[in-house]
């Protein structure tokens, strides 16, 4: 039997009213498996109602009973940045950690310097990037992430966020609630999306998720990746296929990123490939905030060059209250919450669990869970990272104050 491990889960703070919340429905639809085929995560047993919030402090992704009932201890907390906070603290004698992108708990080199049984960093959620993956690989980390667990979740979101830049929405909602009805006002920057040119940015599992809803709006899809989707997707949805990113974006009027964050993907977005796009063009991104220079959207917003930019991601999360892409002009953003709807958490909860219980019966997890293994790159993380590490500058997230 395995030694009794400490785990350290950083969630995100419960409710400002209190939990549990009222929940708007009683429940959330039973999926058979994931497009593709993909079976859909399955521990033992789980703890939870699925469609509770399990996400925060007290929802605890519905892990206590069965990690304390296997006879291991359990540390859940909020307090993830800064030297005196209570992660900082508690990794120090550390086996596992569990964190979630949208309350990230950034385990840099420094951190996994000072917690040498760390063995196991698992993402509630997608994309691994708040670990530094250099580190994880040279110090033999195995990284996993819940694949699948959210990516139709943000699909939906993106393709909500698109409609809501290009139609321009939240200025003609905020026009009623204000008790306003100029409709020249209102239309002043809202357009049709149908005849347009719409690309994404990593045709994986999200992106293709994209190009599939956005088909019916009758635009002319485009992607790029480093992997090439099977010709017959390509024919279903008439996707043109671009070898880079510089030629993608200047086709096209509305751009969407859904590739992970990793040194090839940071800063991507900058003056440079922007003055490339075409004036007026919008910007997508729920994919990760870095991937987008901040000060580069800033003043492309500001002088026109993008006529929107949305999307949910940030850095470092949570931004500080000053960060410009709060106040910045033609934003449609949203706090880190695509992939963290009741449905999505009822899903990487459960994955969370099935990825436990691996660990403590000393069974492989499974490979598309695999970002880092063995000190290489593994399963999915193979397939779309490249190695390296993007946590510079996360210590930022101290400079945010409620
Ligand atoms: P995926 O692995 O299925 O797809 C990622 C795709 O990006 C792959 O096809 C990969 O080949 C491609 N890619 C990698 N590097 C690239 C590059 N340099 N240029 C072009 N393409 C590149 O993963 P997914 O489920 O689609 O998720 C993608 C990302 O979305 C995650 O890594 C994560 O950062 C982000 N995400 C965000 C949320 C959220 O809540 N906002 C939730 C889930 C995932």
């Amino acid at each position: 039997m395995m030694a009794k491990q400490k785990i350290v889960c950083v969630l995100y703070d419960d409710p400002v009213g209190g939990y549990p919340p009222q929940y708007a429905r009683q429940g959330i639809p039973v999926l058979a498996a994931y497009p593709g085929g993909q079976t859909m995560p399955s521990p033992a047993a789980i703890d939870f109602v699925p469609g509770e919030l399990l996400g925060s402090v007290s929802g605890g992704l519905g892990l206590r009973n069965f990690v304390e009932g296997r006879g291991h201890s359990l540390v859940i907390t909020a307090d993830k940045d800064g030297p005196d906070s209570v992660l900082e603290k508690e990794l120090v004698d550390a086996d596992v950690v569990i964190s979630q992108p949208f309350w990230p708990a950034y385990i840099t080199a420094d951190r996994i310097a000072k917690a040498p049984n760390l063995r196991l960093a698992i993402t509630a959620g997608i994309g691994s990037d708040h670990v530094d993956l250099q580190a994880a690989l040279n110090e033999n980390i195995t990284v996993c992430e819940v694949t699948y667990c959210n990516s139709i979740s943000v699909a939906e979101h993106a393709v909500m966020q698109i409609l809501a830049l290009v139609r321009d929405y939240i200025p003609q909602y905020h026009l009623v609630v204000n008790g306003g009805w100029n409709i020249a006002d209102a239309i002043s920057r809202s357009y049709d999306i149908e005849g347009m040119s719409v690309g994404v940015v990593g045709g994986g599992r999200i992106g293709s998720a994209v190009l599939k809803r956005m088909k019916p709006f009758d635009v002319a899809l485009h992607y790029t990746d480093r992997h090439r989707l099977p010709t017959q997707v390509e024919e279903e949805l008439g996707l043109t296929f671009h070898s880079d990113v510089e030629s993608l974006v200047k086709v096209c009027d509305v751009v969407s990123i859904h590739c992970p964050l990793h040194p090839e993907t940071e800063h991507l977005f900058n003056d440079e490939l922007i003055g490339k796009m075409k004036r007026g063009s919008y910007i997508v991104n729920t994919a990760r905030g870095k991937i987008c220079e901040r000060n580069a959207i800033v003043k492309a917003l500001e002088t026109g060059q993008l006529a929107g930019y949305a999307g949910d991601v940030w850095f470092p999360q949570p931004p500080p209250t000053d960060h410009p892409w709060r106040t910045m002009p033609n934003h449609a953003m949203t706090p880190h919450t695509s992939g963290t709807s009741l449905s999505a958490q009822a899903r990487y909860a459960a994955g969370v669990r099935e990825i436990l219980e691996c660990w403590f019966d000393g069974r492989p997890i499974r490979d598309e869970y695999l970002i880092v293994q063995g000190g290489h790159l593994a399963g999915a993380g193979a397939h779309s990272y490249s190695e390296g590490d993007t946590t510079g500058g996360s210590d930022e997230a101290t400079r945010f104050k409620t």
